[in-house]
């Protein structure tokens, strides 16, 4: 990465190398190296630690016999969106977690080895799967998200005609708009994008369900629908000075570094993000890549408490993220022009006492308030709830979180199914790509079994 000092211009050059991929990829010589370590167990855990359940041990055997296509199926076969997963899944604690050879040497880059054979799939221009049969159902997707792509491209393999509704120009949710591209360029959520609309599934981008079109015209024109809206921007963090320029939310500030060279002053600034989880993670990284000359990451809670993951952490560090633990915001303080200057905190101590999520409660400590200098303020506390959507469909929820049957994702309306962050509450593990590709899965088997009697409920790879 290109460090910038505060008298630089940004210019787009900058920009193009700055929010390139960071990570190499493996070369062939490397990938076939890579694939003749594993082990090829019988009965292999790490397919076990695999949310979509992905023949690892057979995608490497490929890799090892030069056979790409084959391990790209059986990849892309298992999850829809492969691609970027091999990129965003948090691998130490899923497959590469579970890979025996932890406790004899390290683990078999399975992330990585995924990325090599699907990476060929896309610059080689495949096309992995077919529809199947027409079988006369309709199916209407709302949300072209990971987990609304898996759901559509299962549907589409099973004969449904299925249309996806998108409220944005560009499908792909999160993976597109909303995961840094140093992390997850476009281009490779795009291809799997294609992938989907090659099987004859329709998708209509920048059609917001509940605007554009309203739930009862969908109730009335498909079988079924599947629910994929997943979650919104960041919610208010309810303190003074939240309206003062110089202040932005997480997920739009990543958004914007996603489809082009954002128009944001924090070039030679001092930024404080407040939060830590993945999106305060990306958010401060995305700062430093932006010309912040310090970004500081502020959370009332330890690193113990964070949700974001260790490599993430690690990684931040390196970038030359700051952390100021047991820290709250109180107030963001602003000029007579209206530009935040200083953001007013106060520290905190943790009480000993577990909170409903398992984790230790912080409480202020009285008298410790002080006052961080900082140019701008990133919000990265969580995400809105799609629950005016969630209403107009007349399905049950709490607060904002779809109540579904976990097994087939169908909600209190037989017609509706749900799948990925729409369904995530707190308390449930971690919102994941991989689990709402999965979740997705789910739902289309759910639903060919309902409206076609279908038993097929495959969980792993049939390639
Ligand atoms: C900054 C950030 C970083 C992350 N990093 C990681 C990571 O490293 N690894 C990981 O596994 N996960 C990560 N996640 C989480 C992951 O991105 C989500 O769990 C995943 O994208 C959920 O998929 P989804 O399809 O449910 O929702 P989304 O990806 O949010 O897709 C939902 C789609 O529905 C559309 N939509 C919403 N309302 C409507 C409507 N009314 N009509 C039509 N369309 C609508 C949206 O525009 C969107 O495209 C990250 C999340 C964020 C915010
Ligand atoms: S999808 Fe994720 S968890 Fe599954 S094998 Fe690939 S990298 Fe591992």
């Amino acid at each position: 990465m290109e460090r910038v000092s505060p008298l630089t211009v940004y210019t787009p050059d900058m920009f193009m190398r700055n929010f390139a991929e960071f990570e190499p990829g493996l070369t062939r010589k490397g990938a076939i190296e890579e694939s003749n370590r594993c082990l090829y167990c019988y009965d292999a855990p790490c397919i076990k630690a695999c949310p979509t359940g992905i023949n690892i041990p057979s995608f490497i055997k490929r890799i090892a016999t030069d056979n790409l296509k084959g391990a790209a199926m059986a990849i892309m076969d298992a999850n829809p969106v492969g691609a970027s997963c091999s990129r965003v899944c948090p691998t130490e604690e899923l497959c590469e977690g579970a890979c025996v050879l932890n406790s004899a040497s390290a683990p078999i880059e399975i992330g990585l080895l995924q990325r090599y054979a699907t990476d060929w799939a896309a610059a080689s221009g495949q096309t992995l799967f077919e529809a199947g049969l027409p079988n006369g159902k309709k199916v209407a997707v709302i949300g072209g998200g990971p987990a609304g792509l898996s759901a559509a491209r299962e549907l589409a393999r099973k004969g449904f005609e299925v249309t996806v509704y998108e409220a944005k120009p560009l499908a792909g949710g999160l993976n597109t708009h909303g995961i840094v591209s140093f992390r997850l360029p476009q281009s490779i959520s795009l291809w799997e994008v294609e992938q989907v609309e090659k099987l004859g599934v329709a998708i209509h981008t920048g059609v917001k369900v509940g605007v554009d079109i309203t739930v009862e015209e969908l109730k009335a024109e498909y079988d079924a629908i599947v629910l994929a809206a997943g979650m919104g921007y960041v919610p208010p963090l309810g303190i003074e000075g939240e309206r003062l320029s110089g202040v932005y939310d997480a997920i739009e500030l990543v958004e914007t570094t996603k489809t082009g060279i954002p128009n944001l002053e924090l070039m030679g600034r001092n930024v404080a993000v407040i939060g830590a989880g993945n999106t305060a993670i990306d958010a401060a990284t995305c700062s430093i890549r932006l010309g912040a000359a310090n970004v500081k990451m502020v959370y009332r809670r330890t690193r113990g408490e964070m949700t974001a993951y260790d490599f993430e952490y690690e990684f931040a560090k390196q970038e030359g993220v700051e952390f100021s633990w047991l820290t709250m915001p109180r107030r963001i303080v602003g000029d007579a022009e209206g530009h935040v200057t200083a953001l007013e905190c106060v520290r905190m101590k943790l009480t000993g006492e577990t909170g409903k999520d398992g984790r230790l409660t912080p409480m202020p400590v009285e008298g410790s308030e002080f006052l961080l200098p900082v140019d701008a303020v990133v919000v990265a506390i969580g995400q809105n709830r799609r629950t005016e959507l969630i209403e107009a469909l007349g399905i049950a929820h709490d607060r904002g979180v779809v109540a579904i049957d976990a097994a087939t994702g169908r909600t209190s309306d037989p017609q509706i199914f749900a799948a990925g962050d729409i369904v995530f509450g707190s308390g449930s593990g971690e919102a994941m790509v991989v689990s709402a590709a999965q979740q997705g899965k789910n739902a289309a088997y759910a639903i060919a079994k309902q409206l076609l009697g279908w038993q097929d409920t495959v969980v792993g790879s049939a390639v």
